[in-house]
């Protein structure tokens, strides 16, 4: 770009020139959009980091994608590098929703915007918009999904469940437990749903980093406290992966037969391994989040940012962030369990029929 149209581009977006490096100071639309994903043990991020390049390169961005393997500094290190490196805007999935203070300050301070990615990154005003799903809701869903199938509701009962929760460090973890136990504490308090092991708070549910087998030994050490008689007919899963963990701890138990069926077990991202069991009858449902809309969002909000106009916005109310209210833009979740995945995942074309074989 030219020096009058840079000077009109970083006017027309309220930056100032000054400071910026050869690199830092292209034209926006060409310009590299850094992009911090927390890891690629979950395939759910490898999609949104595929995802998220293919939106920017269609409107006109280069792309940094790096994934921060769930460690904290690592993460750190990797947006102080995409910093470095002149990017004009950041796309972060937070690991630890509180450990990007400082490297966020030095972003602000190269007037490099912020979208808060799916997690809402905590304790920095340096974070623009929030882009992300009703979170609260899905955890209703993942709830209320229990409850139904248990039949709790319409008086049967009581029955066992056993709660699991996502990781302390992200802040979804909340939203997803509370949704669900606005559901569910009803029925336990009227001893119609009956946590056995009694690990009822939300810090003696936590899955650290969502680990799944971290949630399988979990799963596993209160059946042998816990469950010497009766058994477990659900299990509150926040996520496709811990389900994985919770029905291997269940199936070495001896559950999955005839005689000791599977709980009711819930999940969320209707990952590719998790679809397949609950077709296969085995995890029950997962929560749906169309990871191609959420990119969407994201890279408009980038887009629209660096072209100095407001991006869609849909709740200013929701996510404070403990210094700021956010502005976010939050899609809907969908519940799929093996009556609708066909018309939500192969119809809509988040799979394909083969895929699912
Ligand atoms: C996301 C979930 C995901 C979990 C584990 C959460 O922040 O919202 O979709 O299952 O992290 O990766």
């Amino acid at each position: 770009a030219g020096a009058a149209s840079l000077a009109l581009t970083l006017s027309a977006c309220g930056q100032s020139g000054e400071g910026g490096s050869e690199e830092k100071a292209g034209d926006a639309k060409g310009g590299t959009i850094g992009i911090a994903m927390p890891t690629k043990s979950s395939e759910r991020w490898i999609t949104d980091g595929a995802n998220v390049e293919k939106d920017l390169k269609a409107k006109g961005y280069k792309t940094k994608l790096v994934f921060g393997e769930d460690d904290p500094d690592q993460q750190v290190s990797q947006i102080e590098n995409l910093i470095t490196q002149g990017v004009k805007a950041l796309i972060i999935a937070a690991i630890d929703n509180k450990s990007l203070n400082n490297v966020l300050q030095q972003a602000a301070d190269a007037k490099i915007p912020v979208i808060s990615y799916d997690r809402l990154i905590l304790g920095s005003k340096n974070v623009d918009y929030y882009a992300s799903f009703d979170n609260e809701k899905v955890g209703k869903l993942q709830a209320t999904y229990l409850v139904d199938k248990l039949g709790v509701a319409s008086g049967k009962g009581p029955f066992n469940i056993e709660l699991f929760a996502g990781s302390n460090d992200d802040n979804n973890t909340k939203y997803f437990f509370n949704g669900a136990m606005s559901v569910l504490k009803p029925y336990i308090d009227s001893k119609k749903l009956v946590v056995k092991s009694g690990q009822t708070a939300m810090t003696q549910v936590t899955t650290l980093r969502w680990d799944g087998a971290t949630a399988q030994k979990r799963m596993e050490d209160i059946l042998t406290s816990s469950y010497k008689s009766g058994k477990v007919d659900a299990v509150l899963s926040p996520y496709d992966g811990i389900s994985i963990g919770i029905i291997a701890a269940l199936k070495s138990d001896g559950y999955g037969t005839a005689a000791k069926p599977l709980p009711v077990i819930s999940g969320q991202d209707a990952e590719l391994a998790s679809v397949k069991s609950i077709i296969a009858g085995q995890q029950s449902m997962t929560v749906y989040k169309d990871l191609r809309k959420l990119a969407q969002v994201a890279t408009d909000m980038v887009d629209a940012t660096l072209n100095g106009k407001k991006p869609e916005i849909n709740d200013t109310k929701s996510y404070d962030n403990g210094t700021k209210v956010v502005p976010a833009y939050l899609l809907q979740p969908v519940s799929v369990d093996k009556t609708n995945y066909q018309k939500e995942l192969v119809d809509g074309g988040y799979y394909t029929a083969d895929q699912l074989k």
